[in-house]
C-alpha cells in the first residue's frame, strides 16, 4: 500500500518536473497552466494524467496532432519508481525520523531528476536547481546533527563534517578533471553536482556513488559507440551518470549495509 501511494505521488511530481524542465529551458515562470508547445492550446485536465494520457493520446496533441515527447512518460515513470523505492526502504509511518529522511530523499531525488534530464537534453546544468539541492542537503545535515545532540554528554553526530569532506573531495576531483582537460572530459558544472552528491553521501560513501557513476557512464559510452551514435572523442553529458550513480548508491547503502566494510580501506 505504501509503495502504491509513493508511486502515485511520484507520477504526479514527475509530471510537475516535466513542466519545470520545459519552463527552465524557455525561462518561463513555473506557475500557470500547462499548454502544448506546438499550438499553445491549454491542456485539458483529463489529458494531463501522468502516463495514461500519453498512451491514450498515442503521443499526439489532441488539438494539433503535434508529437508529445517521450520525455514526459519516461520522467513520470522514473520518478514514480524512485519515489516508490524511497517509500519502501526509508519510510515508516510510526517513526518521526523516517519522515524527515524520506522527505529529504524525495526532494533531493526530484531535483536530481531535473538536473539529469536537463543536462542530457541541453548539456548544461540548471544552476538554480543545483543550488536548491545543495542548500537542502546542508539544512538536512545540520538537522541530523542537531537532532542527535545529547545534552547529558554533549555528544552529537558529525554528518555535516562527513558531508563537507565528501563534497569537498568530489568537488576538487571533478574541478581538476575539468581544468586539466580544459572542459573536454568534464565541465565545471559537473564539479558542483559532485559537491552536491558528496554532501548527500558523506565520506567515504561518495566513493561508491562515483564508482557507480563512472561504471554507468562507461556502459552508456560503449552502447553509444556500438550503435555508432558517438565517436570515442565526442562529448557526453556527465551529470546524468552522477545523479543516477548517486541515487543507486543511496539505495545500495540502505539495502546492503555491508558495503560500508568495503569503505574501511578509505577510513
Ligand atoms: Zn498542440
Amino acid at each position: 500500500m505504501t509503495i502504491l501511494i509513493f508511486f502515485i505521488l511520484g507520477l504526479i511530481i514527475g509530471s510537475f518536473l516535466n513542466v519545470v524542465i520545459c519552463r527552465l529551458e524557455l525561462t518561463e515562470s513555473i506557475l500557470g497552466r500547462s499548454h502544448c508547445p506546438h499550438c499553445k492550446a491549454l491542456i485539458r485536465w483529463y489529458d494531463n494524467i501522468p502516463l495514461l494520457s500519453f498512451i491514450l493520446l498515442r503521443a499526439k496533441c489532441r488539438d494539433c496532432q503535434g508529437k508529445i515527447s517521450w520525455q514526459y512518460p519516461l520522467v513520470e515513470l522514473a520518478t514514480g519508481i524512485v519515489f516508490a523505492l524511497t517509500g519502501y526502504y526509508f519510510f515508516n509511518a510510526s517513526e518521526f525520523q523516517s519522515w524527515a529522511v524520506t522527505l529529504f530523499y524525495l526532494v533531493s531525488f526530484a531535483l536530481l531528476t531535473v538536473v539529469f534530464v536537463y543536462d542530457f537534453k541541453l548539456m548544461e546544468i540548471p544552476m538554480i536547481v543545483l543550488w536548491a539541492g545543495v542548500i537542502w542537503a546542508v539544512l538536512y545535515l545540520v538537522f541530523l546533527d542537531w537532532s542527535s545532540f545529547n545534552l547529558a554528554d554533549g555528544r552529537m553526530s558529525s554528518e555535516i563534517i562527513s558531508g563537507i569532506i565528501g563534497g569537498g573531495a568530489a568537488f576538487v576531483f571533478f574541478f581538476a578533471l575539468s581544468y586539466l582537460s580544459k572542459e573536454k572530459w568534464m565541465g565545471y558544472g559537473d564539479a558542483y553536482v559532485a559537491l552536491w552528491a558528496g554532501l548527500i553521501m558523506g565520506w567515504p560513501g561518495i566513493l561508491l556513488a562515483l564508482m557507480l557513476a563512472f561504471t554507468i557512464g562507461a556502459i552508456w559510452g560503449i552502447i553509444l559507440i556500438a550503435l555508432k551514435k558517438k565517436e570515442l572523442k565526442s562529448q557526453i553529458p556527465f551529470a546524468p551518470f552522477l545523479s543516477s550513480g548517486l541515487i543507486l548508491a543511496v539505495f545500495l547503502e540502505k539495502i546492503y549495509p555491508q558495503v560500508e566494510y568495503w569503505y574501511g580501506v578509505f577510513k
